[in-house]
């Protein structure tokens, strides 16, 4: 991570930096080389085509992602672009993931370049909803029919995901997010550093407190990036859906137990 970069930046959004952002960085300076799909993963666990539909058809909770999975934006790209400095937190961003920052760090980041107002955030929410991909809103509504219990695994944030989640009649206890805080002025405060997605492996935290909490024996996590897959990690999902119809990531497709292009594939596997 550039740190003078980061001060900077920072210093100009009118925040501090904080220490902590120096964990990112070797003690020379030198970037940590990037982490590939392959090395978070475990091909010792991953399914065959056979068993893969075989478990998609008994699973008894399905975990999605909502950044360019179930949504078809990436939201806090969105936020930024709205609060008019999309192109410096694409850029933070950028650099956190070629630094291999910790998620932790990379939020703080990204939300200290934007410092979101209580007013902002819900202006935002209200002028640019987000988008349902294409067919997932009827595999839920398929799945809530079976029994299946339906999750939100997010690094997006509560207030611009809880929407989302009533309209598909999803409990909020069912979404794991981040939380923005704020001042009793409604200026941005920091974020809720207890929630389980604001840590580096958080969707695996997700996923093993979901299983321990409501006896899940099959749970299925689906979505298009790193961060998702990790919940496939011993003791979390049992199978990885990676999903493509957004952005495609072949690292993602090579290391997913299914991979799909559209919902539909795993509507008609019901
Ligand atoms: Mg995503």
């Amino acid at each position: 991570m550039d740190l003078q970069w980061v001060s900077e930046k920072i210093q100009e959004q009118g925040q501090h930096p904080r220490t902590v952002y120096q964990t990112g960085a070797r003690p020379n300076g030198q970037l940590c080389p990037p982490r590939r799909a392959g090395d978070q993963t475990r091909s010792s666990l991953c399914l065959g085509d056979k068993q893969s539909r075989e478990l998609w058809k008994r699973a008894d909770a399905v975990c999605f992602d909502v950044d360019s999975t179930l949504c078809t934006e990436e939201s806090i790209d969105e936020l930024a672009s709205f609060l008019g400095v999309g192109e410096i937190v694409a850029e933070a961003t950028a650099r956190a993931m070629q630094g291999d920052l910790p998620f932790e760090e990379s939020l703080d980041l990204r939300l200290g370049l934007m410092q979101p107002s209580s007013d902002q955030v819900q202006e935002y929410s209200q002028a640019r909803p987000l988008h349902l991909s294409p067919d997932v809103a009827g595999l839920i509504d398929k799945l809530q029919n079976r029994g299946t219990k339906i999750f939100l695994v997010s690094g997006g944030f509560r207030a611009i995901i809880h929407p989302i989640a009533e309209a598909l009649r999803i409990p909020i206890d069912h979404v794991y997010a981040n939380t923005i805080l704020f001042k009793e002025d409604g200026s941005y405060a920091g974020f809720d550093h207890t929630e389980l997605t604001s840590r580096s492996r958080g969707k695996h935290a997700a996923a093993v407190a979901i299983k321990e909490q409501h006896g899940s024996k099959s749970l299925v996590m689906i979505g298009d990036g790193a961060t998702d897959l990790e919940a496939r990690q011993e003791g979390g999902a049992d199978m990885f859906v990676g999903y493509g119809g957004v952005v495609r990531r072949p690292n993602i497709a090579a290391a997913a137990d299914w991979y799909i292009d559209a919902f539909g594939s795993l509507l008609e596997a019901l």
